[in-house]
C-alpha cells in the first residue's frame, strides 16, 4: 500500500507514541493543588515550552486546543467578539478565498448567526493574497475591520502566502491578523514573533503528531472572547481539563518536526520533483497547480483533463495507491474544490485535479508505484467518461 495523503493526516511517530504512552497511565489534573496534579502541570508547562521555542513564541502564549478546526474557530470567532466589544462597528471578517473550511465555515458563521460581514479576499492566479488587495479590502473602511484570516500554506495546492506582508498591513491598521499555518508548520520557517502575526493555529496530527491536539498561539495583549466555556483553563480561552498525554505528544512531535525541518522539506521537493517529472511523462497533458515557485515541498497538485478526479482516486485505490481529489473534508462529495474556482480554473478542470502529498515516511518506491500507475489509470478514467458521454 502506498499512502500519498499526508495533508490530511500523517503518520505518528514513534517517539511520540513513547512520550504519550508513558504519560497515559498517570494521574493527576493539571488544575489540581495536590502533588500528582502538580506533577501533571510540569508535565504540560514542559510541553508548552517547548511548542513556544519551536515556533519562536512565548510560553504564555500558547493555548492548547483540540486541534486546527478549534484554534481557528477560537480565532475567528473570539477575536471577532472581543473587537467587536470594544466597538460595534467592528463587524468585518476578512478571510482569503482559498482558506480550509475550517477557517472559512467559522467565519460564515459569525456572518449567519451573530451579524458579522464576511469578506473574502481574491486571491490570484497561482492562489496567492497579495498585500495589495488586503491593503485595498482593509482602507475601504478600516474602522469596521474586525479580524483577519490569511493561511500560511495552503492544504490543497500548497501556495504559500506573504504572511509577514499581510501581517504588517493589518498591523498598520491595528487588525487583528490570523493565519492557520497547520501545513506550514515542520516544513516552513514559522516563526511566531518574527512573522508579526497576532494568532497562529497548529495541528498535531498534520506533523507527525497525535490527532485531537493542537495549539493556538495567540500574542500577548490578546484576549479572544471563549468558544467553551468552563473550568477557565488556558487563561480563560480554552476551558476544559487539559489532556496530559496529548500536550506531551504534541510537543514532541512539534520538537522533532521543526528541528528536521530544513532536511525534511529538502526530502519532500525531492520526491515531488521526481513524481511531478514522471507523471508528466506518463500523462503529458497533465496540469500543475498552485505557485511553482512559492509552494509548500510535499503536494502536488495536479489536473488531467478529461478525466474524473473521484474516478482517477477509486482506480489509484483499487491499486493500493492512496490519494485525495482536495481537501478530505469535501472529499465523498463531487464537488469542485474553491480553492481551484478561486484561481480561475474552470469547473471541469478543478473537478479533473488529484491532490497527492508526501510525507516523512515516503518513499521513492512510493514514487514509482505512483507512477506506474497513473498512465493506464488516466487512459481508464477518460475511456470510462468518454463512453458515458456517448
Ligand atoms: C487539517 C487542516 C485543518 C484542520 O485541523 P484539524 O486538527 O484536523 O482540526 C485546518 N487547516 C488546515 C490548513 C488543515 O490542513
Amino acid at each position: 500500500m502506498v499512502y500519498l495523503d499526508h495533508a490530511a493526516t500523517t503518520e505518528v511517530r514513534p517517539e511520540v507514541i513513547a512520550e504519550m504512552a508513558a504519560q497515559l497511565g498517570a494521574l493527576g489534573n493539571p488544575s489540581s493543588l495536590h502533588g500528582h496534579g502538580r506533577a501533571a502541570r510540569r508535565t504540560v508547562e514542559e510541553a508548552r515550552e517547548s511548542i513556544a521555542a519551536a515556533v519562536g513564541a512565548t510560553p504564555h502564549e500558547v493555548v492548547f486546543t483540540a486541534g486546527g478546526t478549534e484554534s481557528n474557530n477560537i480565532a475567528i470567532k473570539g477575536l471577532y467578539w472581543a473587537r467587536n466589544a470594544e466597538a460595534p462597528a467592528r463587524t468585518r471578517i476578512l478571510v482569503s478565498a482559498v482558506e480550509h473550511h475550517a477557517a472559512l465555515d467559522p467565519a460564515r458563521w459569525m456572518a449567519d448567526h451573530q451579524g458579522a460581514v464576511y469578506e473574502e479576499l481574491p486571491v490570484d492566479a497561482v492562489g496567492r493574497v497579495t498585500p495589495r488587495v488586503l491593503r485595498d479590502a482593509i482602507e475601504r473602511d478600516p474602522d469596521s475591520v474586525a479580524v483577519v484570516s490569511v493561511m500560511w500554506a495552503n492544504n490543497e495546492i500548497g501556495t504559500l502566502q506573504p504572511v509577514r506582508e499581510l501581517a504588517a498591513v493589518a498591523a498598520e491598521f491595528g487588525v487583528p491578523f490570523h493565519t492557520d499555518a497547520v501545513q506550514a508548520v515542520g516544513v516552513q520557517d514559522v516563526d511566531f514573533a518574527d512573522s508579526g502575526v497576532s494568532a497562529l493555529t497548529l495541528s498535531g496530527h498534520k506533523l507527525g503528531g497525535p490527532v485531537g491536539a493542537g495549539a493556538l498561539v495567540v500574542a500577548r495583549g490578546l484576549a479572544p472572547v471563549p468558544v467553551l466555556h468552563g473550568g477557565g483553563q488556558e487563561r480563560d480561552i480554552r476551558s476544559g481539563t487539559l489532556p496530559t498525554p496529548l500536550t506531551r505528544g504534541l510537543a514532541t512531535a512539534v520538537g522533532l518536526a521543526v528541528a528536521e525541518r530544513e532536511e525534511h522539506a529538502e526530502h519532500l521537493a525531492s520526491l515531488r520533483d521526481e513524481l511531478e517529472a514522471g507523471v508528466r511523462e506518463a500523462v503529458p497533458d497533465v496540469v500543475v497547480n498552485g505557485d511553482p515557485d512559492r509552494r509548500l515541498p510535499g503536494i502536488a497538485h495536479l489536473s488531467f483533463p478529461g478525466c474524473e478526479g473521484d474516478a482517477l482516486l477509486m482506480l489509484l485505490d483499487a491499486r493500493g495507491v492512496s490519494c485525495s481529489t482536495g481537501s478530505a473534508c469535501s472529499a465523498g462529495v463531487a464537488q469542485p474544490s474553491h480553492v481551484l474556482l478561486a484561481t480561475g480554473v474552470d469547473t471541469e478542470v478543478a473537478l479533473s485535479s488529484l491532490r497527492l502529498s508526501l510525507g516523512r515516511t515516503s518513499t521513492m518506491g512510493d514514487v514509482k508505484r505512483l507512477v506506474a500507475e497513473i498512465g493506464p489509470a488516466v487512459e481508464r478514467a477518460r475511456a470510462a467518461r468518454a463512453k458515458r458521454r456517448r
